[in-house]
């Protein structure tokens, strides 16, 4: 029997390993831009063609290389950012594990352009399949420009694996935006398709926020700032009237890394809790800097996750100096804890963490005030998100666990012949809620908003480009200008909306000019309308795997249907009522959630 064991060819073996590195053009856009960073470059371009698909180019101002280190940089483990181990743990760099480029040029046609400031020649590197094609000294400014094209073009199965060019685009858009956010000193554009979609001035933290989020956040924004030996929290959390129908604008970055973490998520919301409706998102900008020894963000090939030495403290900052940025603002005038003294106790808790200090702080009032609320939500140890991400379904569906319990009855006979006789004389409105129907048999209680979604979204699915939603013309068009992610999103779906009964006209520049809503439908609010139509889109987007048009339809019957404590006459109830037994799926609202429950005679008698 021969040996079967072989080395992999290199270019193999880097292909394989570029897919944890490069997974789409937006992990190489994010690699690219943290490079230019790192390379202290003070302006930064972007430039995409096709959703990066087709070109990926980012040209800097920064150090740029030598001969020699340009041709080194695209080995596999080859980089300038650290030498030893020890490093890892005072890094001041994005990058430091060497796999960036070498990933990029297993994977596409690279040319890369640099030149240091003392060189009086630049170098041009051509490379293709890991394998450099061209090598030549070429006139050049000071600077580096890295352009990738056809990303994929030898690894098919990849290429097929892309989305949309709007929603890579948007993957693209939110990586320069994280970056742009973390280094606002620095000038950065992009371009997309020979069109300029960002030129952001070198500028403050405020201002770069402004810039990319859009002015009418200028008096909105409430800064934070909180220094201690352990940690520093500074950026800028929304008024909570600035809260959004989804988690759009939240960002996090440690030590300006931008980073998800539904914990720290969760230390934000808690802080604003009292203020914000129920199901709406506090916007924030919050950047946490910390000794690098205190964290370990080498858990991720992406480093969007990483491990905190002290989770729960971190969660117990982060709360502590929000609630203390709205008090100060006066935000809100009640607030259950002594701000000043607590938050002088921060400064005095680490320095540094030894065990004896950990328990000190773990046995100070402050963390105790912080952790005991949040007992009630049962923080796991660090790490474990898992049971947060179950908070935040929980608390969507909480109502429904209860409704599961009592309508286990008679749910499947609900729409039978016993409705046919459905008049104005049974039925009966709830606590402006729930519609009480007596049956021949019972009672049924019906959520008015739920019955209204399914009533809804029934009628705009049966919409076809013949049998269009009808238009109501307004009689003085609204122009709404929105930010380029967002009006990349709304031209997208501008034909779907189209049948759906919107009348838009694009306008150039991100501007859009709204002539008519849906009729028969409820007055609309136009611009506000948009505005939540879109969020609440991006936000169902990931979840569902139905097509443009249909989840459209969930967006709009979601917002136009009726709420929860909204009066309705009897004559508006037996519409809805009627509408709803002529639906195709009467039991269940557009989102899976039962809309009524029968109460049979038999029930009622059993439970005296
Ligand atoms: P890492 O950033 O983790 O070091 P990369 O593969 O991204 O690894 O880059 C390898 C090396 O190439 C870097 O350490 C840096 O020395 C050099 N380099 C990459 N991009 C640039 C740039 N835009 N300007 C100057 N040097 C760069
Ligand atoms: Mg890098």
């Amino acid at each position: 029997m021969p040996d079967i064991i072989h080395l992999l060819p290199d270019h193999i073996a880097n292909q394989i390993a570029a897919g944890e590195v490069i997974q789409r053009p937006s992990s190489a856009v994010k690699e690219l831009l943290e490079n230019a960073v790192d390379a202290a470059a003070t302006e930064i371009h972007l430039i995409v063609t096709d959703a990066g698909k087709a070109l990926i180019q980012v040209t800097d101002n920064g150090k740029g290389m030598s001969e020699t280190d340009a041709r080194m940089a695209f080995e596999r483990h080859a980089t300038s950012k650290i030498s030893s181990i020890n490093d890892l743990f005072s890094l001041q760099t994005m990058g430091f594990r060497g796999e960036a480029l070498a990933s990029i040029a297993a994977v596409a046609q690279v040319e890369i352009k640099t030149k240091k400031a003392t060189d009086t020649l630049g170098t041009l590197l051509i490379i293709e399949n890991s394998e450099v094609l061209t090598q030549e000294p070429i006139a050049y400014t000071n600077g580096t420009s890295v352009a990738m094209k056809n990303l994929f073009f030898n690894v098919p199965a990849r290429r097929n694996f892309l989305k949309s060019n709007t929603s890579e685009l948007r993957n693209i858009i939110d990586e320069f935006t994280r970056v742009a956010l973390a280094f606002p000193h620095i000038q950065f554009k992009l371009t997309s398709n020979n069109q300029q979609v960002y030129l952001l001035e070198a500028t403050s933290l405020k201002q770069r926020i402004l810039q990319l989020v859009g002015n009418q956040y200028q008096t909105k924004l409430v800064s934070v700032q909180e220094d201690t030996a352990y940690l520093n929290v500074h950026g800028f959390v929304g008024k909570p009237d600035t809260a959004k129908k989804t988690r759009g604008d939240q960002y996090f970055f440690v030590n300006n890394r931008f980073i998800k973490s539904a914990y720290l998520n969760h230390a934000v919301a808690n802080a604003f809790s009292e203020m914000l409706q129920r199901d709406s998102f506090a916007s924030y900008f919050l950047f946490i800097d910390l000794d690098p020894k205190q964290i370990d963000i080498n858990v991720h090939p992406t480093k969007q996750e990483i491990k905190f030495e002290d989770e729960k403290l971190i969660y117990a900052f982060v709360n502590a100096a929000v609630k203390h940025a709205l008090a100060q603002f006066s935000i809100t005038p009640t607030l259950d804890f002594e701000l000043d003294g607590d938050i002088q106790q921060l400064s005095s808790v680490s320095q540094p963490l030894t065990q004896a200090n950990r328990e000190a702080v773990y046995n100070s009032s402050l963390y105790q005030t912080f952790t005991q609320k949040n007992q009630a939500h049962k923080i796991e140890s660090s790490g474990n998100l898992k049971s947060w991400e179950n908070f935040y379904t929980n608390t969507t569906t909480h109502s429904d666990t209860q409704n599961d319990t009592i309508a286990t009855f008679k749910e499947d006979e609900l729409f039978t012949q016993q409705y046919a006789e459905i008049n104005e004389a049974n039925l009966y409105q709830l606590n402006n809620s729930y519609i009480v129907h007596q049956t021949n048999d019972g009672f049924a209680l019906i959520q008015q908003q739920y019955a209204h979604q399914r009533v809804l979204f029934e009628k705009l699915v049966a919409a076809k480009a013949n049998k269009q939603i009808p238009v109501q013309q307004s009689m003085f068009p609204e122009s709404i200008t929105l930010t380029p992610p967002d009006a990349l999103l709304l031209t997208d779906l501008l034909p779907d909306m189209q049948i759906l009964g919107y009348n838009i006209e694009p306008f150039g520049n991100n501007s859009f000019v709204l002539h008519g809503t849906p009729a028969d439908i409820r007055i609309a609010q136009g611009k506000q309308d948009i505005e939540s139509l879109l969020e609440h889109y991006k936000n169902y987007s990931n979840q569902y795997k139905i097509s443009k048009r249909e989840r459209l339809a969930m967006t709009m019957c979601w917002q136009q249907s009726i709420k929860l404590g909204t009066a309705l006459t009897t004559k508006e109830m037996l519409q809805l009522v009627q509408s709803l037994q002529q639906c195709e799926q009467p039991n269940t609202s557009p989102y899976g959630k039962k809309i009524t429950v029968h109460f049979t005679e038999n029930y009622l008698q059993n439970l005296f």
